[in-house]
């Protein structure tokens, strides 16, 4: 006989249909969250959705990373690039840039997030000797179309001019060098390191008064410090819930596996990443323990997520013996998962927050550390996020949700009607090809392919978004997350009314 039965059963947070199998299974029910008593006071502005994702003590310090939105982007292929974690950090939450790629390729996506500092960027940097083929070639990879020219093309070397795609044509120009067609020094508005520090009014002034769309920052002695971009300053002014950095830079974390980790996480910490997630689908591993004992000898003070798990014992694993900082939960949920089927193993996603959250209580009473949860998959909806807060949740994971915005890495596919984009997950066949270059040899997937409806820019979709669940969290009598973890209630609600199409009408509201 097995070790437990538990005769009650688990759920998800709501019903899928999943796709391409669109499996409507009327037996999925899903869960609610009750209204509850709303005083005047309590109105969606003074609603707090702050949410710690690394350990602290509460009481005695804040946690040295706090998102300011609950939500972090998936650690995937469809989801999490460069431009959905710069995006999403401006928004106030973060993303976990995948794993499954070549290490060089994650640390360059990792720099190039990191390049940005509120609105002073990070240049990308050539030689005046650098052929004019060769900066097409960047162009056409990087999409930047100014590139700012030093001596040796090193990154704070001596600056000597701009190149942008408007000053050469590549055919006519094809064999001259980036020196024969660079607009020099003399003929462009600079500021300096001394006149404008990092107050980015300062620099919108100073940008103002010059002539281009990028201003170039230098120190004294003529050597590029960083730019920033006119459009950025715009930007940046309307991003008040900025993730940065103590150099006020966007904060970025990154996925690591439990194989080649070693190799990884340096190449990670070279680029300046901020977090760790140490990803895989079953935490509860040796192997993530030797992960973690590596980062937490190499790296001391870099803070790192482990999971996923699903239980109180894979909590205390991850916390006791692994020293994470915070734990992700959830296996088997995911909206292209299908682990369930392939191999029998996974938890309702319900069961999985609530019993991982519990004995993050307990620990938390035993020990005064509180150790954050992100419930990772299934969340469809910003009715999925308020259970899954409710349910005791810090913040919450999300792939599907996210995949069909501009920002993920996707091209949207404009002869489907209404138009999407292509999500598939990690351990799908398409994400398999990455997997098979690392000399996996897995004989079945866990993951499909599937489309999700496009949705237009991240950031019109997540602010909209984030004052539903605000006003969610308001309508549930509560003022904050950790409110809601203490005074939320919580019903499954019956079959009929969690028919997909039922759940599918209310996730779009
Ligand atoms: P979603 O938000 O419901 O689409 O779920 C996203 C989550 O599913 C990810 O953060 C992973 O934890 C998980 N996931 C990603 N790819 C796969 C896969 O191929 N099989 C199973 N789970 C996956």
């Amino acid at each position: 006989m097995a070790k437990q039965i538990i005769r009650e059963p688990s759920f998800p947070l709501s019903s899928y249909d999943l796709v391409p199998f669109n499996e409507k299974s009327s037996g999925y029910r899903g869960l609610i969250t009750l209204p509850g008593y709303v005083p005047r006071d309590l109105s969606p502005d003074s609603v707090n959705i702050y949410a710690p994702i690394v350990k602290y003590k509460p009481g005695h310090a804040e946690p040295s990373i706090r998102l300011n939105i609950p939500v972090m982007s998936a650690a995937m292929q469809a989801v999490s690039g460069q431009q959905m974690a710069k995006e999403l950090a401006r928004l106030g939450g973060m993303s976990a840039v995948y794993c499954s790629q070549a290490i060089a390729d994650q640390a360059e996506m990792v720099r190039t997030v990191k390049r940005h500092k509120g609105a002073f960027v990070e240049a990308e940097v050539v030689s005046p000797e650098d052929r004019i083929e060769y900066v097409a070639e960047r162009m056409r990879r990087t999409g930047y179309s100014k590139f700012f020219v030093t001596e040796g093309r090193e990154q704070h070397g001596l600056f000597l001019g701009i190149i942008t795609d408007n000053d050469f044509d590549e055919k006519i120009h094809n064999g001259l060098t980036v020196r024969d067609r660079m607009r020099p020094v003399n003929q462009l508005d600079v500021a300096h390191d001394r006149d404008i520090g990092y107050d980015i009014k300062k620099a919108n002034d100073w940008a103002k008064q010059g002539h281009h769309s990028a201003l170039p920052i230098l120190y004294d002695d003529g050597r590029l410090r960083d730019v920033i971009f006119r459009r950025d300053i715009r930007e940046h002014r309307e991003h008040k819930t900025e993730m940065l950095d103590g150099k006020k830079r966007l904060m970025v974390a990154a996925a690591v596996n439990t194989h080649d980790y070693k190799e990884r996480t340096k190449a990670l910490a070279d680029a300046e990443v901020d977090l760790f997630v140490i990803d895989t689908s079953q935490g509860w591993t040796d192997y993530l323990e030797d992960t973690a004992r590596h980062i937490q000898k190499e790296y001391p003070g870099m803070p790192y997520i482990g999971g996923n798990v699903v239980s109180a014992e894979g909590f205390r694993f991850l916390v006791e013996k692994c020293g994470v900082h915070g734990v992700k939960a959830g296996m088997g949920i995911g909206s292209i998962c299908i682990t369930p089927h392939q191999i029998g193993i996974a938890r309702g996603q319900d069961r999985a927050i609530e019993e991982v959250s519990l004995a993050r209580d307990e620990y938390f009473r035993e020990t005064g550390v509180y150790v954050p949860i992100i419930a990772d998959g299934g969340v469809r909806s910003v009715r999925d996020m308020l259970v899954a807060l409710a349910l005791g949740a810090d913040t919450v994971m999300l792939g599907r949700f996210l995949a069909g915005t501009n920002e993920g890495p996707t091209e949207i596919n404009f002869n489907m009607s209404p138009p999407k984009k292509p999500y598939w997950g990690e351990g799908s066949a398409r994400a398999k090809n990455w997997r098979e270059k690392r000399g996996y040899n897995y004989e079945f997937d866990e993951g499909v392919e599937a489309w999700v409806d496009y949705v237009g820019p991240l950031e019109r979709y997540l602010n909209q978004a984030m004052m539903q669940l605000k006003d969610g969290i308001r309508k549930s009598g509560t003022y904050s997350i950790d409110e809601l973890h203490r005074y939320a209630v919580v019903e499954v609600i019956s079959e009929e009314d969690a028919s997909p199409s039922v759940l599918s009408e209310m996730s779009t509201k």
